[in-house]
């Protein structure tokens, strides 16, 4: 299917590149033969006038041949000007049409690695969980196998719960039906149980707090839970198990929550994509993670929504480190 779009546009690409330059190609060619006329009938026109310079008075015939040369300029100004004009409207157009046809395609292709991520995001969990729950039907496992069992169940059922709300809120967020339900919120106590849900989840992970206590902001909560798990997600899912998590609120010209991990940290060149719908880093075939691309465009959204910003830097000594600023923080 990819392939298929990729051969698509290569044909595209080429069928475009080859009408460009006959476009243009065909434009000099007409300008230059213009060009050629006027100096041919100018030419015409002053032998034509030698032969009656007898007739003629002297002033006379200066005159006639000044207004000759002045209709002959006019004339290549304006073939040229004309010549330009069409030329520049082609370029700009010619552009325009580059850029949105590969843009269309992009997406196109973006789409189509989000429904094989989404298939494969949604089979694995409940693939996992069935497994899971018809092994503890059929045996009776130890308390602490059972335990282990549970515990998986419990994540990728998280995980599936996590995917679902990204897949919802980001179509209703996209046609505006996501309305806001804004109230006073203990950023620090969402934070904080975030965090312990998070690390139930994950018991091996070593999770860093550092929140500062009774920050209030006027807030949706449920967004700021997908806010919040979206970053933790890509942090634990981004750096390898051994490395640590870090999860800041404090209270600093409004409200600033920070994330940092000590993975692989994204290249500079890709900070402002990150963001994008369907974005992910590398090559589909090649990646590891899985991951439909939506998590990051939410978050960017749901804080734009809250009048805060998002902006991603490099952790000290590696890794990430994303830095989530509202505004407004509503006293204690
Ligand atoms: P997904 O994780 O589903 O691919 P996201 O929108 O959450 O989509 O992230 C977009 C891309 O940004 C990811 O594919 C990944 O390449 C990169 N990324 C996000 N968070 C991190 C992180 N903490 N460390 C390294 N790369 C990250």
């Amino acid at each position: 299917m990819a392939d298929q779009s990729r051969r698509k546009l290569k044909i595209a690409t080429v069928v475009y590149w080859v009408l460009l330059i006959y476009i243009v190609a065909a434009l000099v060619w007409w300008t230059i033969m213009l060009l050629e006329q006027a100096d041919t009938i100018y030419t015409i026109r002053k032998e034509n006038l030698l032969l009656i310079r007898n007739e003629l008075s002297e002033t006379a015939y200066l005159n006639h041949l000044k207004l000759l040369h002045t209709e002959w300029q006019r004339s290549i100004y304006k073939y040229v000007g004309e010549g330009v004009t069409i030329l520049l409207l082609i370029l700009v157009g010619a552009v325009y049409i580059y850029r949105l046809v590969r843009n269309e395609f992009r997406l196109q292709l973006q789409q189509q690695n989000f429904a094989m991520a989404v298939t494969h995001e949604l089979k694995t969990p409940i693939a996992v969980s069935r497994l899971n729950l018809e092994t503890l039907q059929k045996y009776a496992l130890d308390e602490e196998k059972r335990q282990k069992l549970l515990q998986m169940t419990l994540t990728e059922t998280l995980r599936l719960d996590d995917l679902i709300n990204n897949i919802l809120i980001s179509s209703q967020l996209e046609v505006n039906h996501y309305t806001l339900h804004p109230e006073e919120t203990d950023i620090s106590a969402l934070a904080d149980n975030f965090c312990n849900q998070f690390q139930h989840r994950y018991p091996q992970r070593t999770l860093q707090r550092s929140i500062q206590p009774n920050v209030m902001m006027k807030a949706d909560p449920v967004l700021m839970k997908l806010l919040l798990s979206n970053l933790l997600e890509n942090a634990h899912k981004y750096s390898p198990s051994g490395g640590k998590i870090c999860v800041e609120v404090v209270e600093k010209d409004g409200v600033q929550l920070t994330i940092t991990d000590e993975g692989g940290g994204i290249p500079d060149d890709e900070k402002k994509n990150i963001f994008k719908k369907f974005y992910r880093i590398g090559n589909e075939s090649i990646r590891r993670t899985q991951g439909t691309g939506l998590g990051l465009f939410i978050s960017k959204k749901i804080v734009k929504d809250h009048g805060g910003s998002i902006s991603v830097e490099a952790n000290v000594p590696k890794g990430s480190k994303f830095v989530v600023h509202f505004p407004t923080a509503h006293g204690k």
